[in-house]
């Protein structure tokens, strides 16, 4: 039996245990590791509890954040929050803009098993006018190159959801000017 192919980038591996279902990982001090393709299922029942209307929210094409009731505080939270973290006071949910601007991001080039196909893909934090936190999203359609802090973003909704945070994306707003 010939030994697997040898590779040092993790993405060729991923490559090979396509084809063949085997590799040999060699990393930068030279150790070889032997991968398998090794199926792994488990079905997972999953409550969202409190943040159902969150994910009902992405279904029907809304963003919601939360904002705090209690007096003279009204923190608006663009990550959604059962209570609010500067005065412990419990939120109510709202609807986020649609558009927001890039605080923030970074490329991935690894990521969880439902991004894994998307790589590398862009994550931002994205700002909203008056929301005093950020959110983390995808953002499509754009080159690594191309994004800016600042740069107007708006939301689009996945049209058949699933029911999880990949439903949502960002891309740049049409005809924004730097
Ligand atoms: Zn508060």
């Amino acid at each position: 039996m010939p030994k697997p192919k040898t590779f040092t980038s993790f993405r060729e591996v991923q490559a090979e245990l396509e084809r063949s279902g085997s590799a040999i990982f060699r990393d930068a001090n030279g150790f070889e590791s032997l991968i398998i393709d090794n199926p792994y299922g488990i079905r997972y029942i999953h409550s969202y509890a409190e943040d159902t209307p969150f994910f009902l929210g992405l279904s029907d094409g809304v963003l919601k954040g939360s904002h705090c009731t209690g007096k003279g505080c009204g923190f608006l939270f663009a990550t959604p929050r059962s209570h609010c973290m500067v005065c412990g006071e419990p939120t109510a949910w709202v609807d986020l803009p649609k558009q927001g601007r890039i605080h923030s991001w970074t490329t991935c080039h690894f990521g969880s098993e439902a991004f894994l196909k998307e790589t590398p893909y862009n994550l931002a934090l994205v700002e909203f006018d008056g929301a005093g936190s950020l959110l983390m999203v995808r953002l499509k359609e754009c080159t690594e190159s191309e994004i800016y802090v600042g740069m107007p973003v708006e939301a689009r909704f996945d049209p058949k959801p699933k029911y999880s945070i990949a439903d949502i994306w960002f891309v740049p707003v049409k005809g924004a000017r730097r």
